[in-house]
Formats: C-alpha cells, sequence, structure tokens
C-alpha cells in the first residue's frame, strides 16, 4: 500500500473556497469547469462535430458538467473510469411572480426546492444567486453575496408550544423571506437583479434564482479539525472529483481507462431532467467519444461493459446524540474515511464486485474506508448510483463522504475526509489495478 496520500487537509481548505463559488448548481458546474480549464480541458458545444482528440474534454450544460481525458493511444472500445456526483442542494428557488408584501414588510416569494431542513433557514443572512436568461437568448450567471433577505422566526413569545411541541413550518406561509420595508412594487426584484448583474432594465426575461446562506464555511473545532459550511451535500464529491481527475489527466498522462467526472443537477428532486442523472446526458457524451475516436455500435458496447462508475454522495456520519438511528456495526464515523454505501435492496448500486473495486482504489490510494448499511428499520436515502447503473447497464459503486445535518442550511464534516475522498478517487480514475 503506498504510504504517502496525494491530497492533504489542504484539498479540504480548497473545498470551503469551491463551497463559496457554487451557490447555485449553474455556479458549481462552472466553478468545477474552470478549474479543468486550468488544468489543459477543453470545452466543447454539443452542437458541433466532435473530433475527439487526446487530451481533456468537457460538456457544460446548465448545472450539469460532463468532463473527461482521452489518453494518447486510447482506443475506441477503451473503457471509462466514472465519477458520478450532483451539483444541487436542498434550497428556496424564487417564484415568477416573486415581489409581494403585507404589513409593511416587502418580501419575495419562494418555492422550496428539495428537500432541506426547514427549520435550518430560518434567521440566516441569505444572498441570491443563479442564472438569468436575456431577451437576447444568451444566459448569464449572477451572484449578490450580501445579506439580502433572511426568514425571521416567530418569536417564542407569540407561540409557547415551540418549546414542548417543537417547531411546525408550513413551507407555503412560514418561508417567504423579507428583504425590506414599505410597498412592494410588480418587477422590482428582478429590476435589483439586472442592476446586479450590469444589466439593462428590461433585459431579463427568464430566471432560475435562489437563496444561499453568505456566511462564509469555517474550520471549526478545539484544533480546526472539522469543516462547517453549506451545500457539502454534494459538493464536496463534485470538488473531489474534479481535483482527482485533474490530478490523474496531466496532458499527455498514460491511462488504462478513459476517466470521466459526469456532475449532475436535480438530484434533490429525483433526476428526472435533461441535466439529471436520469436524462441522456452522461450515455450520449460517452457514446459521441467513442464514435469520435471512430468507433461504433459494437465499440460502445464492449467500452461499456468494461466501465465502472463511482458513484460519491455524502452519507449519515453517526450522531452522538442519536447513535440508535444507526445500525451499531455500519455506522460510519467523521474523520474514519470515505464510506462504502450498501442496500440489498438497490437504494445503493454497490455489490461485492463493486465493494472489491473500491476497496483497492483505497488501498492504492493508503486511505482508510468504512461501509455504511442503513438501520434495517429505517427507510434508506438513495441517490444517482442506482439510476446511472439501470440507464447505462455501468457497473456502479456507491460511495461518499460522511457527513451531519445532511440537508441543513449548513452541515458538518471531518476536514480529513474530503481529501481522503479525493485519493481514493484519484486512485480509481488511474485505474492500474486488475480489478
Ligand atoms: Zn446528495
Amino acid at each position: 500500500m503506498p504510504t504517502t496520500p496525494r491530497f492533504d487537509r489542504g484539498h479540504s481548505d480548497d473545498l470551503m473556497s469551491f463551497l463559496t463559488a457554487g451557490p447555485s448548481p449553474y455556479h458549481a458546474a462552472a466553478a468545477a469547469a474552470e478549474r479543468l480549464e486550468k488544468a489543459g480541458f477543453r470545452q466543447l458545444s454539443e452542437t458541433d462535430r466532435w473530433d475527439d482528440t487526446t487530451g481533456g474534454h468537457y460538456v457544460l450544460r446548465g448545472g450539469a458538467l460532463m468532463a473527461w481525458y482521452v489518453p494518447p493511444g486510447a482506443r475506441a472500445h477503451t473503457p471509462y473510469r466514472i465519477v458520478g456526483a450532483h451539483t444541487d442542494s436542498p434550497n428556496l428557488r424564487v417564484k415568477p411572480r416573486p415581489d409581494f408584501g403585507a404589513h409593511g414588510w416587502r418580501q419575495i416569494a419562494m418555492e422550496v426546492y428539495g428537500g432541506p431542513l426547514l427549520n435550518s433557514w430560518l434567521d440566516r443572512d441569505l444572498g441570491l444567486a443563479g442564472r438569468l436568461s436575456l431577451r437576447d437568448g444568451s444566459t448569464r450567471l449572477v451572484t449578490v453575496d450580501r445579506p439580502l433577505m433572511r426568514v425571521p422566526q416567530l418569536a417564542v413569545h407569540l407561540d409557547r408550544s415551540v418549546s414542548s411541541d417543537g417547531l411546525k413550518l408550513d413551507k407555503q406561509r412560514h418561508l417567504q423571506p423579507l428583504w425590506g420595508l414599505g410597498e412592494p412594487h410588480e418587477g422590482e426584484l428582478i429590476r435589483f437583479v439586472e442592476d446586479a448583474a450590469g444589466l439593462d432594465a428590461g433585459s431579463v426575461t427568464g430566471w432560475d434564482l435562489m437563496a444561499h446562506p453568505v456566511e462564509p464555511p469555517t474550520r471549526l473545532g478545539r484544533d480546526r479539525e472539522l469543516i462547517a459550511g453549506p451545500r457539502m451535500d454534494n459538493l464536496i464529491s463534485v470538488h473531489a472529483g474534479t481535483a482527482a481527475l485533474r490530478a490523474v489527466a496531466a496532458p499527455g498522462a498514460e491511462l488504462p481507462y478513459i476517466p470521466v467526472l459526469a456532475a449532475f443537477d436535480h438530484e434533490e428532486t429525483g433526476s428526472q431532467s435533461d441535466t439529471g442523472a436520469e436524462g441522456p446526458l452522461l450515455g450520449t457524451v460517452l457514446e459521441r467519444s467513442v464514435y469520435a475516436r471512430g468507433g461504433g455500435y459494437e465499440d460502445r458496447a464492449r467500452s461499456f461493459a468494461g466501465t465502472v462508475c463511482l458513484s460519491s454522495d455524502t452519507g449519515h456520519a453517526v450522531h452522538p446524540n442519536y447513535p440508535e438511528r444507526h445500525d451499531p456495526t455500519h455506522h460510519p464515523v467523521a474523520g474514519g474515511g470515505p464510506i462504502l454505501k450498501v442496500n440489498v435492496n438497490n437504494r445503493y448500486a454497490t455489490d461485492g464486485g463493486g465493494r472489491a473495486v473500491f476497496v483497492a482504489a483505497c488501498e492504492r490510494a493508503g486511505v482508510p474506508y468504512q461501509s455504511f448499511v442503513s438501520h434495517n428499520s429505517m427507510p434508506c436515502g438513495t441517490t444517482i448510483g442506482p439510476i446511472t447503473a439501470a440507464r447505462h447497464g455501468i457497473t456502479t459503486v456507491d460511495i461518499g463522504v460522511p457527513i451531519v445535518s445532511m440537508h441543513s442550511a449548513r452541515e458538518l464534516c471531518s476536514a480529513d475526509d474530503p481529501h481522503m475522498l479525493a485519493g481514493a478517487l484519484a486512485a480509481f480514475l488511474e485505474g492500474t489495478d486488475a480489478s
């Protein structure tokens, strides 16, 4: 087993910059693409003809990023090694007619995206970020990264039952942020955003805007051995996958497989979209790459049959205040290394063969690993792994980093697990093992 891991806590510090750079899926995908550009990857347009030459390529579609590196000597049937992840996180998103208000407050109409811990969005200073669609057909990313709005919690004096019965939130009535005083005016939020983006009034005709907490990620704990921050689910994996791909795909690097990063949008809402794992994006990119290398259907089938995907998403570290929620012998601990997720009812795609591939990668990387199986009486969550396996017929293994407070506006993990994940992913992509 190699003894010098490729990544260290510097990776985890860089993760905090990446979390800040990705307040929306569009920003996260673009931030990952920017890092790959710096490593020599070049963007391909989906509407162009692809001449898939040796080197790094990527496709950016909305909040999804597909990136791959064709090593010198790659054949048309060379299999892929894929790291899968998702760019989206649960949050609050702006409705089409956002401007309203009551009782002297100006408010913004929001819809709940995915399954956030609703209470975690209360009493936080929120900014706004997302994608603007312009009258001329172009799109633009925008970020208002300052305290702009807030969802205030009701004072305990006005709801004494909160102490005995717990907090009950109604998604429609209780999660509309306020952003000022006075009478609301139709169109004023988008006019404000146009200003923030340096655009002329009336130039924005469509938007995908969402709230984000503006408090930056931080190192936490007596010895700063923890990281607290937003959107760790699942930007930890997008960031680690990007770093791993960069590490193994230096220009000219010879590899037995074609390493791929597949970062999808819309995992939190079921992956059914043109940029989600259930859509054709990944399969189309992989097939086009086979054909661009001069292959036909037979080469595509041979390539896919030898392909393996590590689907990386966050998992649940055991919570010291709720240990009974975990299986007593399969609960990952924070700082114990990346986790292998197993569910025999196919909520995760891992099987024994997949486990062997992951174990080999961890051993080559010199990082420990842990196993996660849900408590038998708790319903198990799912992720993009089973979707990828079923849609493309690709051997898939579900893995990830253990965190607590999953789906909170501010999650928590060890400062060591992210860099150990990146090491395992790099060793997997490099694929020098026989498995
Ligand atoms: Zn996730």
